[in-house]
């Protein structure tokens, strides 16, 4: 069994997409762990983002997560990590509507930088950004 972080972004969170995300999740046979609304402050969030420091959209990407509330979950499952990112789609909305239509960034998603969820990348990145959001 592995577990993984999920998030539900502003974008998603504030428009009320909580619940079709969850029952998402819960279809596909992951077990919700844990789960909270997060307000994260703009360090929090520049900690949680640390790998794309420098990068031009990291200050965008840092204000907008750290200006408004978003939903955390520790999902568990086997290959937790790989079976969430898949099941989010891939990072451009826009990509994630012609790639795959039932992905939850296609489906909830905006552009490439609003789209709907975060998933960990790894498992070393899963246990960094867990105890980062639920400490
Ligand atoms: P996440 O880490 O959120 O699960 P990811 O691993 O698919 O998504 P990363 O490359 O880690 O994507 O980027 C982290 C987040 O930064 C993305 O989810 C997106 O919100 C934002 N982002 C990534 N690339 C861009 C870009 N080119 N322009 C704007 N925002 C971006
Ligand atoms: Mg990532």
């Amino acid at each position: 069994m592995e577990k993984t972080l999920a998030l539900v972004k502003p974008d998603a969170y504030s428009t009320g997409h909580l619940d079709d995300i969850k029952k998402r999740i819960e279809a596909e046979g992951f077990k919700i762990v844990q789960e909270k609304e997060v307000k994260g402050t703009k360090s929090q969030i520049e900690e949680f983002y640390k790998e794309h420091e420098g990068r031009p959209f990291f200050e965008s990407l840092t204000t907008w997560m750290s200006s408004s509330p978003f939903y955390a979950m520790i999902l568990e499952k086997k290959d937790a990590v790989k079976a969430w990112r898949t099941l989010m789609g891939p990072t451009n909305s826009e990509k994630a509507r012609e790639e795959a239509p039932n992905s939850i960034r296609a489906l909830f998603g905006t552009d490439g930088s609003k789209n709907a969820t975060h998933g960990s990348d790894s498992l070393e990145s899963s246990a960094r950004e867990i105890g980062i959001i639920f400490g």
